[in-house]
């Protein structure tokens, strides 16, 4: 094994609707301001309690007036870069054969994405998945292809397992029960959208996927639809959780599809997590959580089980709130 590594080397401010009502008011309320129009106020949203850092990266963007999804990537860079985050990237725990395999898409305002799947030993698969976007006609590569166009980009190959992501593995593989349930507790997979100052959205979406998964799955993360989507004429949706459900649900495409239909984002994802508890058996044993975002900047957030929190940058400032959830 080590050869093949070697050779591969509570709804809180949501529901209470706060950032809608600022993200269109004016900031004074003068003559000068009104004839302007609304102010967009830029905001980052990002999934579980190291969206705090990916923010505070996505904000430093933002708040110089740059792009949505130039924010959405620096941010994620960050979650991607932690070895202390065992759910994505660096650090990240390995399949069952003990390889980290990296999922991750992205999404631009003008409707534009790029994705990479199944691709090893490489720090950042979210810019991987961004020059997808950006200098091919495709929209997703996978496994070795992945990995032969990031290192035609430059991209270096770098061992992505740690010493303790390593450890945890050889005592798994002891008894290596798989059973793919989700530890609440225990996820990372980082998801992000962004507004910026001319209104437009972005989404990425990066993650290790599933812990001990079998080689060669994928999730929903790197799936342009499922892990994560943006219009921009709507809004935007990200997913975390057991991908299989999500993907079965096209989870995110369907938060955006609502809020087209007119729901609010916060109705949407309620609406989203309702439809797996609808159409999938067994979906109690399972976390999912979603976020979403609309044109106004209000949010909306939820998910199955207790423990799904989100880190949410607006009006400069940086909160971590626990969502609201189904099953109580
Ligand atoms: N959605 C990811 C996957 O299924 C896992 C996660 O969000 O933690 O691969």
């Amino acid at each position: 094994m080590s050869n093949r590594r070697n050779f591969i080397k509570n709804a809180g401010l949501a529901s209470l609707g706060v950032l809608s009502a600022c993200q269109m008011k004016p900031k004074e309320n003068t003559i000068e301001s009104r004839k302007k129009g609304p102010v967009i106020k830029p905001l980052a949203i990002s999934t579980w309690k190291n969206g705090m850092d990916a923010n505070v990266a996505a904000w430093k963007v933002l708040s110089k007036g740059g792009k949505a999804i130039d924010a959405v990537e620096s941010g994620v860079k960050v979650v991607e870069a932690n070895p202390d985050d065992m759910s994505v990237g660096y650090g990240g725990r390995p399949d069952r054969d003990g390889i980290v395999t990296l999922d991750a898409c992205i999404m631009d305002s003008t409707g534009n994405a790029g994705s990479v799947c199944a691709l090893e030993n490489i720090m950042h698969p979210i810019s991987v998945a961004r020059k997808v976007m950006d200098d091919t006609p495709h929209v997703m590569l996978a496994g070795k292809g992945a990995l032969q166009f990031a290192l035609e980009f430059g991209f270096k190959q770098e061992d992505l397992l740690t010493e303790k992501s390593k450890q945890e593995f050889e005592k798994w593989r002891l008894t290596s029960e798989y059973k793919p349930l989700i530890n609440i507790e225990n996820h990372d997979t980082i998801g992000m959208l962004a507004l910026d100052q001319n209104g437009d959205i972005s989404g990425a979406c990066t993650t290790s996927g599933l812990a001990y998964k079998m080689h060669g799955r994928v999730g929903d993360s790197p799936i342009i639809g499922a892990g994560m989507y943006c219009d921009n004429e709507v809004g935007g949706a990200v997913a975390t959780g057991m991908g299989e459900l999500v993907m079965k649900t096209l989870g995110s495409f369907l938060v955006v599809e609502l809020m087209n239909q007119g729901m609010s984002p916060q109705q949407a994802v309620e609406e989203a997590i309702l439809r797996i508890v609808k159409k999938i058996p067994g979906y109690e044993e399972f976390q999912i959580g979603y976020l979403a975002i609309n044109k106004n900047g209000e949010v909306g957030a939820y998910s199955l089980h207790r423990g799904f929190n989100y880190a949410l940058y607006a009006d400069d400032s940086n909160n971590l709130i626990d969502s609201n959830y189904y099953l109580k």
